[in-house]
């Protein structure tokens, strides 16, 4: 099912997306490291992309691989406009594959692409079974996708999250912040604290919404993005959100920060650490990408990725003592 949540205002938007993967048909937890988030610079506009619905198609290709896949025929150097038909063209055969197969609940997909148009930000919704200009959603895919937009007036906050609903009272909590005037890390954490709440309040942390959130700021102009991994019990690596077309800086603790990407450049499974982080995956000269490794917890069974210190299942189960979790991480390979 997955949970994403964006908040748009005329300074500045934030996307925060989960990271798990639960089996189609068994709901089991397959992962809690897929990549639900990119970043992109188009002709016209800069955003960031975020989805929930299908974890992986049945060639094991995630929605971020077929995105990618329109970067590599460079779509993504069109016009915004060009890019939603281009999307919709790719996706709509796709899904209605997925549906003939799994049936039309478990095959409800929606993207959410939050843009900066002309410096005024705008939160599109590409979906089979929910608007962004209605609440509400349909419990079961139709065959066609429909583009829809978030209805807003300028100087207004708009918050639009998808897949597992975030509680009324995390939402509240964003839009004060932001109407108060706080620091962007502040309206982020909030963001990130939104989507954990659904992984812990609702599935107690075994759900079909993980608990850690990669997240991305970006401001009206394309040289301000920001973007990173929030993981309960803290991370030891970074792995970031992919990038089409653009730069985004990463803060890797203190006074050390890095960048990523750039015009022309398409940037997948990156990640960046200090010290112990550059473990976190090693480059396969074989498949000629990284390769990550993914443990499994010896409580719990969850997978927990190597950037993870603790597993996010236990953390909510135990409590705050990640002494013992730490200890608790077993090496048997997933
Ligand atoms: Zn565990």
């Amino acid at each position: 099912m997955s949970a994403n949540l964006t908040a748009a205002w005329p300074y500045g938007m934030i996307s925060v997306s989960d990271r798990r993967v639960t089996g189609l048909v068994s709901g089991e937890i397959r992962t809690n490291r897929s990549t639900k988030m990119t970043v992109f610079g188009c002709a016209d506009a800069h955003g960031v992309i975020v989805y929930n619905g299908i974890g992986t198609d049945d060639a094991g290709r995630t929605p971020s691989e077929w995105l990618m896949s329109l970067a590599e025929q460079q779509v993504f150097d069109l016009s915004f406009a060009d890019i939603l038909n281009r999307i919709v063209a790719d996706v709509e055969p796709r899904l209605i594959a997925l549906r003939q197969k799994y049936g039309s609940t478990r095959s409800r997909h929606t993207f959410v692409i939050s843009v900066w148009e002309h410096a005024v930000p705008a939160i599109y919704c590409i979906s089979n079974y929910e608007r962004a200009d209605e609440n509400g959603e349909a419990a079961k895919a139709g065959e066609k996708l429909t583009v829809s937009r978030t209805i807003s007036t300028p100087n207004q906050i708009q918050i639009f999250a998808t897949g597992s609903h975030p509680f009324r009272r995390n939402l509240q909590a964003i839009s004060g912040s932001i109407k108060a005037g706080a620091l962007v890390n502040r309206v982020k954490a909030l963001c990130v604290k939104a989507v954990k709440d659904i992984a812990y309040g609702r599935g107690l942390g075994r759900g079909a919404v993980g608990a850690s959130c990669q997240w991305a700021f970006l401001g009206p102009t394309r040289d301000e993005v920001w973007f990173g991994l929030d993981v309960v019990g803290g991370a030891v690596a970074q792995e970031t959100p992919n990038l089409i077309n653009i730069t985004a800086n990463l803060s890797l603790g203190g006074t050390f920060s890095a960048r990523l990407g750039g015009p022309g450049q398409l940037v997948k499974e990156s990640y960046a650490g200090l010290g112990e982080g550059v473990k976190v995956a090693h480059y396969d000269p074989a498949q000629k990408r990284p390769v990550f490794r993914e443990l499994v917890c010896g409580i719990c069974m969850s997978p927990i990725p190597a950037s993870h210190r603790s597993c996010e299942v236990c953390s909510y189960e135990r409590g705050s003592d990640r002494s013992k979790l730490r200890r608790r991480r077993t090496a048997q390979p997933l």
